[in-house]
């Protein structure tokens, strides 16, 4: 039997890149710690501020609920969950049951928005067009995504939100900006990077934590694991680049960890030197660079390739 390193007691688990075994109980209670120190390090979150989570029903999402509610729980006000809808069917709904499920166990508030309810249409009415479609459905998505998340943490009122992009997630990124020769973007990826023209903070404590620790203790603790895929996923680049640094990482364990404080070097030489300048959106009012937000663009483009019945859909407002 090999011993746990921090207990004695049994181990089940290994850490290649530092060599130390944990029981259940010490490696929960590792990832709960590692959060915490990332959350301290980056001074993510202020004392007593209220802080969003982004739930979107993944086990990473919930895994990341589970953990702060851990460790800020004892004041309830402290979190809260929030839920984005965004009308894929037989997808999300799963997935917002999984949330739904884990915040009552938690007892955490949970506020939900949809895109139809925020934007006028479902991702299932925004792309279904009449040709053939020239922007991927993650890039609709991802920017609706935003402005919805900021909005629902917004009426929550919680001034930090907070995502579950993981270790691996990060270096993906870090490495797809730079493939795709988008520098200036690196800046925005400092952990204290704020912009004072958005509403809330996004922070991400398991930046610093393995994808694979993250699925261990969702599995652990009993996160449910989804059973479907977005039908829009197409992740292209992002798959490879994930495959590459997995077996880098097999071959030689540790090497995410040395990726990820390369990144983080990097980025920091570019954090003080993004353009924060911004203009008033001319149709919605928010922050934009050139005086139309991405939301605003991106819903045009919606409005005028979508397949439409009669009547329009398009009547919410941004
Ligand atoms: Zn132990
Ligand atoms: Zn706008």
């Amino acid at each position: 039997m090999t011993k746990c390193s921090a207990c004695g007691g049994e181990s089940f688990y290994t850490r290649r890149y530092s060599g130390e075994s944990l029981c259940v109980a010490c490696f929960k209670s590792s990832i709960s710690e590692k959060a915490r120190r990332t959350v301290s390090k980056y001074k993510m979150i202020a004392p007593g501020e209220r802080v969003a989570v982004a739930v979107s029903g993944g086990k990473d999402s919930l895994s990341l609920l589970r953990v702060l509610t851990s460790l800020y729980g004892p004041r309830r006000n402290a979190i809260v969950a929030i839920s984005v809808d965004e009308g894929v069917a037989g997808y999300r709904d799963e997935a917002i049951d999984h949330a739904r499920s884990l915040t009552e166990e938690l007892e955490v508030e949970h506020i939900t928005l949809s895109y139809k309810e925020m934007f006028g249409f479902s991702l299932d009415e925004a792309l279904n067009w009449d040709e053939e479609r020239d922007v991927s459905s993650c890039s609709f998505c991802g920017v609706f995504r935003r402005r919805a998340i900021d909005e629902a943490a917004v009426r929550a009122k919680a001034t930090v939100v907070a995502t579950a992009h993981n270790l691996d997630d990060y270096i993906q990124t870090f490495m797809m900006n730079l493939m795709h020769g988008d520098v200036a973007r690196l800046g925005w990826m400092d952990p204290s990077y704020s912009d004072d023209t958005f509403p809330v903070r996004r922070v991400k404590p398991f930046m610093e934590i393995y994808e694979e620790e993250i699925a261990l203790y969702a599995y652990q603790t009993g996160v449910p694991f989804q059973s479907v895929s977005c039908p829009y996923m197409h992740e292209g680049l992002r798959s490879e680049v994930r495959d590459y640094l997995n077996m880098m990482e097999a071959n030689h364990p540790g090497i995410k960890n040395v990726l990820l404080s390369s990144s983080l070097d990097v980025i920091s030489r570019y954090a003080h030197s993004s353009e924060k300048g911004s203009v008033p959106c001319s149709r919605c009012g928010k922050p934009s660079s050139s005086g139309l937000c991405n939301v605003c663009r991106m819903k045009a483009i919606v409005e005028e390739h979508v397949k439409t019945p009669n009547t329009s859909p398009f009547s919410g407002q941004v």
